[in-house]
């Protein structure tokens, strides 16, 4: 309980801990109102790129907000947004080369989810309107967003209020995993079967390229990805990829489908587009999927808009970032070594910690407990890696860690210390049912 008026996302608000106030930040530290220093191993939930306060993208922005801070974007346009879409369509995927804008992640499925609905339509298939899921998939938390991502826990209240959605299993996996080949096979023959039994019904394939992040950074080979793309192109399903999470180098390439060798219908982007300093999000698109609403009847539009659409603010924040981002590969490209070094040296030796796994910037590992009282154990884990000067969320017994860029070899050696802590502290019942 507190004296504040604010409802929290994502939140208890009964059994949840006061909130930490934040009065700053630098580069990979949060600095709270006590003074205590904490280092941000999430980046601020997946969107902090190049450090918190950057420089540049502070200059990008007071410039930008004395020039034209906003306007509508239906009938007119801008320089942020155009020099920002002109970026993403030399770097992402060849062909994707049509730029929708929205403000946010679930916004951006939303906008996919729509396109790839009505485009079936436009197309004279109007039957094709299902959509295609994996188990454990998460692709934000509006109704359509929720929808393709139908197999998370927390959707449980709203179930009669989605469409149903046909969910794959997802072969997750990790180095030494003696079953991956098993679990791909299952999935890829599944999605065949499923596409046999009813070839002209489906409208799009959702999925997190690479890594499932909600679910517990959950990672899967890219000759998956490409065994799928396949099937579903053969059957004319539209191929969307969610890269909300692994845009913007957080698999160890500029985007997953890079990474991946890939080719999506529809790709979205948000989180770390703008660096992680506004709210900002686009959904690209093919030539052909463009084409199909591109039209003498105005009915044939794609009407969608969101009020700060192409926000130039944003737009100025994200070409900043880009261009930082595109000027220092190595510092995405190198985190997946320091990854593995600081596993050797704090962690290998302990028996509670399994499946250590890395895509690029993203290490994660299991921590073995007693399953019976993990819910109770994950708050007060929390609670402890804080005490220990690091933000780091588990994802139910998943520890991982998804830093800025910019975090140097010290911050990345507290974080690992910090989890080799409190790994020995679970092993010798430090944290106890009781004390939740
Ligand atoms: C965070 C996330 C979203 C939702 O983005 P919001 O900006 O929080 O709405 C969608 N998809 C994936 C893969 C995400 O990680």
């Amino acid at each position: 309980m507190t004296d504040s008026p604010i409802w929290q996302p994502f939140t208890q608000m009964k059994t949840a801990d006061p909130p930490l106030k934040v009065v700053g930040a630098q580069g990979a530290c949060l600095e709270l109102s006590d003074g205590r220093q904490i280092i941000d191993a999430i980046s601020s939930w997946w969107v902090t790129l190049h450090g918190h306060s950057h420089p540049l993208l502070a200059q990008a922005l007071y410039k930008q907000a004395q020039t034209l801070e906003h306007v509508i974007f239906a009938g007119f346009t801008h320089e942020p947004a155009e020099q920002l879409a002109q970026l993403l369509c030399a770097h992402s995927p060849a062909g994707l080369q049509r730029v929708f804008f929205s403000d946010n992640g679930s916004t951006a499925v939303e906008v996919a989810l729509k396109m790839a609905y009505q485009y079936w339509q436009r197309r004279d298939q109007p039957q094709r309107s299902r959509f295609i899921g994996f188990v454990g998939g998460y692709h934000g938390d509006t109704l359509g967003a929720m929808t393709v991502g139908q197999s998370s826990p927390w959707w449980q209240p709203f179930q009669p209020l989605l469409p149903p959605l046909t969910l794959l299993p997802y072969p997750a996996t990790y180095p030494g995993d003696p079953e991956v080949e098993t679990k791909e096979a299952q999935a890829i023959a599944q999605l065949e079967d499923t596409l046999k039994a009813a070839p002209e019904t489906y409208a799009a394939l959702f999925i997190e390229p690479l890594v499932q992040g909600a679910a517990g950074m959950r990672m899967c080979r890219p000759t998956f990805l490409q065994a799928i793309s396949e099937i579903a192109k053969a059957y004319g399903v539209l191929v969307v990829y969610d890269e909300v999470m692994t845009g913007f180098g957080r698999t160890g390439a500029l985007f997953a489908c890079e990474k991946a060798g890939t080719q999506p219908d529809l790709l979205c982007l948000s989180k770390g587009l703008s660096g992680g300093c506004l709210p900002i999000a686009v959904t690209l698109a093919t030539e052909e999927i463009y084409q199909a609403f591109y039209d003498d009847d105005p009915t044939r539009a794609f009407y969608h808009s969101h009020s700060y659409t192409g926000n130039p603010l944003a737009c100025a924040v994200s070409v900043a970032s880009f261009q930082l981002l595109l000027s220092e590969p190595e510092r995405y490209q190198s985190l997946e070594t320091r990854h593995w070094q600081c596993q050797q040296q704090y962690l290998a030796d302990l028996n509670n910690l399994k499946q250590f796994r890395t895509c690029g910037t993203i290490a994660a590992m299991e921590l073995e407990t007693e399953a019976s009282y993990f819910s109770e154990l994950v708050p007060q884990l929390r609670r402890r890696f804080i005490e220990l000067g690091v933000l780091l969320r588990p994802l139910g017994n998943t520890v991982y860690i998804l830093p800025p860029y910019c975090v140097t070899d010290g911050e990345l050696a507290t974080v690992y210390q910090a989890i080799r802590q409190v790994a020995i502290e679970v092993a010798e019942g430090y944290f106890t049912a009781a004390s939740a």
